[in-house]
Parts: C-alpha cells; sequence; structure tokens
C-alpha cells in the first residue's frame, strides 16, 4: 500500500462496532481521488468536492485543538483514506489488517505515516472528526496515554458550536450515577493499554474528565496542556492522576457534580 506502514503501528478505533457487511474475493485497491487539504491528504474512491463542509469542518478542528490545549501545529500529512462503499471498506480493513474488530473508521499511526480509513456512511461526520483529531494529537505528541487520547477525540468528535459536550455519553454516566453504578476511577482508565480493553462506559468516563479539564477552570485546562507539554518534550509525564489529586482531594465528587451540572 501507499504510505508502507513499518513495524511499529499504533491503531485507533472510534467506538461504534460495524456490522452487517459481506465480503469480497480480493483485496480492493486503496482509494485514488486525491484531495489535498492543508495537512489533509485525502484520498477517496469517489469525487469530493473541494469545499466540501465537512472537509472545512475537519480543518477547523486542528484550530480548536491548538487553542484549547497550547499545542504547536504541524505539517506533517494526514492521509484520510475514504471508501464509498461499506463492503469495499471492510474488504480492504479485514485483508490489510486481520483480526482487527469491526469498526466504521480507524487511525493507523506507522512509524513515518498517519492514516484514518473510513467508510463515508451516515456516521462519517463524527467518525472523522474522532480520527482526524487523533492524527492531528499525534503529529505533535508522543506516547499519549489511551485515556486521555480517547477522550480527546471524543470531546472532538462532537460537532463544532457544541463545546464538546457529548449527549450519549453524559446520559449513560448519568444513568449510573444515579443508580449508583459507577463512581469515577482516573487510576483504572490510566491501566489501560490498549484500546480492546476499552469499554463504552471507559470511553464516556474518558471523555468526561477531558471535557471536566478543559471547561471548569483555567487552573485545569493548564494542567492538562502541561502534561502534554511534558510529553513533547520529553516523550513521557508523571501521570496526568497525580497533578488533578493536588489541585482537590475531592475531585472524583466534583466530576460527578459537573456532570450533573451540564446535563441538567
Ligand atoms: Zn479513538
Amino acid at each position: 500500500m501507499e504510505g508502507p506502514l513499518r513495524p511499529f503501528l499504533l491503531i485507533l478505533t472510534c467506538l461504534p462496532l460495524f456490522s452487517g457487511c459481506t465480503f469480497f474475493r480480493t483485496r480492493p485497491a486503496l482509494p485514488d481521488s486525491l484531495l489535498v487539504r492543508e495537512q489533509l491528504v485525502i484520498h477517496s474512491d469517489f469525487k469530493l468536492p473541494q469545499k466540501h463542509r465537512l472537509l472545512e469542518e475537519l480543518l477547523a478542528i486542528r484550530g480548536d485543538l491548538v487553542s484549547a490545549l497550547d499545542i504547536p501545529v504541524s505539517d506533517e500529512p494526514i492521509h484520510l483514506y475514504l471508501f464509498d462503499d461499506a463492503e469495499t471498506y471492510q474488504t480492504f480493513i479485514t485483508s490489510e489488517f486481520p483480526g482487527l474488530p469491526n469498526r466504521r473508521a480507524f487511525f493507523v499511526e506507522g512509524d513515518t505515516s498517519l492514516s484514518v480509513f473510513a467508510h463515508w456512511g451516515d456516521r462519517v461526520a463524527e467518525d472523522l472528526r474522532h480520527e482526524v483529531s487523533h492524527g492531528y494529537l499525534h503529529a505533535v505528541t508522543p506516547n499519549l496515554p489511551l485515556w486521555l487520547d480517547e477522550g480527546l477525540a471524543e470531546c472532538f468528535e462532537v460537532p463544532r458550536g457544541y463545546d464538546g459536550y457529548h449527549v450519549d455519553h453524559a446520559e449513560k454516566l448519568l444513568d449510573l450515577v444515579e443508580t449508583a453504578s459507577w463512581r469515577p476511577d482516573l487510576l483504572r482508565l490510566e491501566s489501560l493499554h490498549d484500546i480492546s480493553d476499552m469499554s463504552q462506559k471507559d470511553y464516556a468516563e474518558a471523555w468526561l474528565w477531558v471535557h471536566f479539564l478543559l471547561h471548569t477552570s483555567r487552573e485545569r485546562r493548564v494542567l492538562l496542556q502541561h502534561h502534554l507539554s511534558l510529553l513533547r518534550q520529553n516523550g513521557q509525564s508523571p501521570p496526568l492522576s497525580e497533578a488533578i489529586w493536588q489541585t482537590s482531594p475531592t475531585v472524583d465528587d466534583e466530576l460527578i457534580s459537573y456532570l450533573r451540572a451540564i446535563s441538567s
């Protein structure tokens, strides 16, 4: 395939499952219609308008991330491989990445390339906002903890203008809180290192922590920015939970109060 994937591969996916596909016998070719917009190099097997509003939104997300996280801008290309047909997409993924779960979209970080694979379906906007956010983040920040990587992508998969409020995650967590079925556990989230270990509840909690850090106070936002800055400078950082707990020993309760406040 173009831009050969090196031995190092990090693969992240969006949460929802893809289902109902059938399979071709041979691997489809990579999409070959090319469109370059700033950092995004878009390969599609169908004609995409140069000024498609989804592409404009994807380009704007880079500025949103830079502004929220105080991260630098990269010009490293992010390759988007877009398939018009769900079956063609799934056949390609099964052939190229055997063993991966069936998902509507993937982000793949290789040694020298950042790539997103997706099917242009009903939820492609959400999928691309999520996966392209991974791309922008990985272009400038090494060794992002899995929970933080996914929490940020969940925040920025929400359409612009909603301040990252993810109604599905908020409702799910609120239901669990009201039935005393869930308490925040950032240490447990930090212990997760494999995408297959993350449940829908984990994605929701990761989203909530990131939303809390970004939207409750300048101090908390700076904690997150500092964590990312250390990762960029040193490739490592103490767990973010340490810094968060130093700000308040009752932060778990504050997180639940915040969930109630933004959901009311
Ligand atoms: Zn993801």
